[in-house]
């Protein structure tokens, strides 16, 4: 392990011990000692590193077994922030997070993605100062930037890669732009990635592997495979709103220019257009979600026919990937029961017994703001990374 510049060679894998701390339950030295197998000098040198940098904290005493009682040391979530963003097509939600991922403050606004990548990460730069003034903390105490966008992201560089409903975004280095303000790390993905990210965290740590898909104005989905997010060789893992679903109308053609598409006939447009065939004054998901509500037997029936259109695909996914859980969410998600039920009857029938024995399909828990929570994870896990802390313990205690 090579050793950041400023940390004692004695220190090197401190960064490593704090990792048993990451899940945020106090434990002693004696507790850190034996989980880590290394000798308690050892670790009380690196816990006191720990402390010194601010990383840890002190959080009461353990029960004493006579003398005095054991100090306990817990991951310190206020050492620093994390600043999240999530931009949709017609929104921008903006949070500053703890480093346990609890959101401290938030605002969402309306912001159309296609004012481009100049006035939309000014807006949100503004409002990320703004929640910072209002809950009291400087600029520097922002460990990194998060932030999701309505298309395909080539991870390792922040890049937008061909968005198609992000005019002027192709290839456009957020990070350098965002990084003009904020210093740490600025990571971009897909949002429906993040939106997976933020489920996982939020709901369903236990289950490592899952499948989220977004029903919205398109169609997408994000994989966790062993606790990790999979975004494949570019980034563009999970985009199945194009994907040809097996007997789908030929003369209905996807805005990708194929025909037959998931997106293009279960998506929350096409359910609408459906609709308006048959005399409903129904515009755009919210006005399907409304309609469903309000009990209307057409919304019903077209909501659980596009759920079924969506388990067709999800089948295949479920026989390639075994999922444990399956969370589906985005604004058609809001429809509750009718599109889980189609999505049900097809993936349940269709896909292979063992696949199915014990994956369950939910709505989502997070709803709208798993996008900033997976935002918000995706930095905490490159900060508190072992080199990442090693690193800061030396630049604190320096
Ligand atoms: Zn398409």
């Amino acid at each position: 392990m090579t050793v950041p510049a400023g940390l004692p060679p004695t220190l090197a894998g401190t960064g490593e011990l704090f990792q048993l701390l990451r899940d945020g339950s106090p434990r002693t030295r004696a507790e850190l000692a034996q989980l880590s197998s290394l000798a308690r000098s050892t670790v009380t040198a690196r816990v006191d590193a720990l402390l010194a940098s601010g990383l840890l904290a002190p959080v009461g005493e353990a029960a004493s077994t006579g003398g005095r009682p054991p100090t306990r040391f817990a991951l310190n979530r206020d050492d620093r922030v994390v600043l999240a963003i999530d931009l949709g097509a017609s929104h921008a939600s903006v949070a500053v997070t703890d480093l346990a991922g609890r959101i401290l403050q938030q605002k969402t606004i309306d912001s159309d993605i296609a004012d481009g990548p100049e006035a939309v990460l000014e807006l949100v730069t503004t409002i990320g100062l703004e929640l910072l003034k209002e809950i009291g903390r400087p600029i520097r105490d922002v460990a990194g930037v998060g932030i999701g966008v309505p298309g395909p992201v080539e991870h390792a560089t922040g890049r937008p890669a061909n968005p198609p409903i992000m005019p002027g975004w192709h290839d456009f280095d957020i990070p350098a732009e965002l990084g003009k303000t904020f210093k740490g790390p600025v990571l971009v993905d897909n949002d429906v990635n993040l939106m997976a990210l933020g489920e996982f965290v939020t709901s369903w740590q236990s289950s490592q592997h899952l499948l989220l898909i977004k029903v919205a104005t398109g169609i997408g989905a994000g994989v966790i495979a062993d606790g990790r997010l999979m975004r494949g060789a570019l980034g563009s893992a999970g985009d199945l709103g194009h994907v040809q679903v097996a007997g789908a109308p030929d003369d209905i053609v996807c805005r990708c220019g194929n025909v037959g598409c998931l997106e293009a006939i279960a998506a929350g447009p096409a359910i609408a257009a459906k609709l308006r065939a048959k005399g409903l004054d129904i515009d755009g998901s919210q006005g399907i979600v409304d309609a469903v509500a309000a009990g209307d037997i057409a919304a019903l029936q077209a909501v659980r026919e596009a759920g079924r259109d969506i388990g067709t695909v999800l089948a295949t996914c479920v026989n390639l990937l075994n999922p444990s859980v399956i969370v589906v969410g985005g604004k058609l998600s809001e429809a509750g029961e009718y599109l889980l039920a189609g999505v049900r009857e097809v993936v349940y029938g269709r896909s292979l017994p063992l696949a199915t024995h014990d994956l369950r399909i939910v709505s989502t828990t997070a709803g709208s703001r798993a996008g900033i929570l997976g935002a918000s994870a995706m930095v905490i896990d490159a900060v508190l990374a072992p080199r990442a802390v090693d690193d800061y313990v030396a630049q604190q205690t320096a």
